[in-house]
């Protein structure tokens, strides 16, 4: 069955169907707009991400289900960076009118089962054909007290770098899955990133992060991008990269270097955030709190740019391959 079958307000009723009422959501699907009651006494934040086939994602590589979880997961790492809380949700998709039924209530799935885990609501989007490729805009809206809000201005000279998780699996797992390796934990980590929602928020909520920023350029570009607006500069020590045992193992064996795919591969989703070095206590604590590893990987500097020490300390100025859509080598 395909789209054209069942007609816009069809597909719009199915989706409509799926989405449980909600306190906060007087108005949500259905209506020309939807209405929302603000958080009292919270800003709010607002993020939008388009994913566009071909370009962010190849429909040969990933399911319906997974594009579906991870068109949700990249609005809420924004939202995540933030320090905020998500909310509410809006999905615009372009459908081109080969694609199956199954494949959009696959896709849809995926988005309702990630807004679930994070009580995000869908209130509302846009929903029209394409000619060729899927293109997916999702719009998320978060809420947090205007004083724990953390933005990427705030970072400080002494300041320690940390970062959640693993960095560098994502991009190892494109490069596996342009090699045919369509299963393990870096395609996985690719294909179906986990946004660090309880991580952005349990730092914002005891105001540890001085700056945040979530790794989506990759660390050498996100981190320039947290030195250029707090008018600092950076080094990072990539002895201390956390590294995870996939890449570790498998890089090497296909050419690729772990400690670049960490600096400079993209779509990691992790935490990048300054703290006060007087802070560092607090990380054992959190980290244990979140079940996720907290690394400190370098310091804040004055001066501007972002240097690499390699093992031996020898600085390098670390490639910033995060993608630029619009630059003359992408
Ligand atoms: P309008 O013509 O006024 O823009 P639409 O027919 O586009 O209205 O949408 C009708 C309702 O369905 C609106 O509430 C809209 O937000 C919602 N909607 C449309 N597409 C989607 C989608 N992909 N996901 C969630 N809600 C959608
Ligand atoms: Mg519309």
């Amino acid at each position: 069955m395909k789209l054209k079958d069942l007609g816009e307000f069809g597909f719009i009723d199915r989706i409509a169907e799926r989405v449980a009422p909600a306190a906060d959501v007087p108005l949500g699907i259905g209506d020309d707009a939807a209405a929302l009651i603000p958080a009292a006494g919270e800003h709010t934040l607002v993020t939008s991400d388009l994913l566009a086939e071909g370009i962010h994602f190849d429909r040969a590589f990933t399911d319906p289900y997974r594009l579906g979880r991870k068109s949700l997961s990249v609005n809420l790492s924004d939202i995540a960076a933030m320090g905020g809380r998500p909310r509410h949700a809006l999905l615009s998709l372009a459908v081109p009118k080969d694609i199956d039924l199954a494949f959009l209530d696959d896709f849809t799935k995926g988005f309702l089962a990630v807004a679930d885990e994070h009580n995000v609501i869908l209130v509302g989007g846009d929903t029209c054909a394409a000619r060729t490729d899927f293109v997916v805009s999702v719009t998320l809206f978060g809420a947090q007290s205007p004083e724990k809000i953390v933005t990427r201005k705030g970072a400080r000279p002494g300041d320690l770098i940390c970062v959640t998780g693993h960095l560098g699996d994502s991009s190892f797992g494109l490069e596996e899955l342009r090699r045919g390796t369509v299963h393990g934990p870096a395609v996985e980590r690719h294909l179906n990133p986990a946004a660090r929602v309880d991580a952005g928020l349990l730092l914002a909520e005891r105001q540890i992060p001085t700056a945040m920023i979530d790794v989506s350029d990759g660390l050498a570009a996100d981190l320039g991008h947290i030195a250029e607006q707090s008018s600092v500069g950076a080094i990072i020590r990539t002895a201390e990269l956390p590294l995870s045992p996939h890449i570790l193992t498998k890089a090497a064996a296909v050419g690729k270097d772990a400690v670049t795919l960490a600096l400079s591969g993209g779509e990691d989703y992790e935490l990048l955030f300054t703290i006060p070095a007087d802070a560092a206590g607090l990380l054992p604590e959190v980290a244990a709190a979140l079940s996720l590893p907290i690394t400190v990987i370098g310091t804040i500097i004055d001066g501007s740019g972002v240097v690499a020490l390699d093992a031996a300390g020898n600085p390098f100025v670390p490639q910033r391959c995060g993608f630029d859509h619009f630059s003359q080598s992408s």
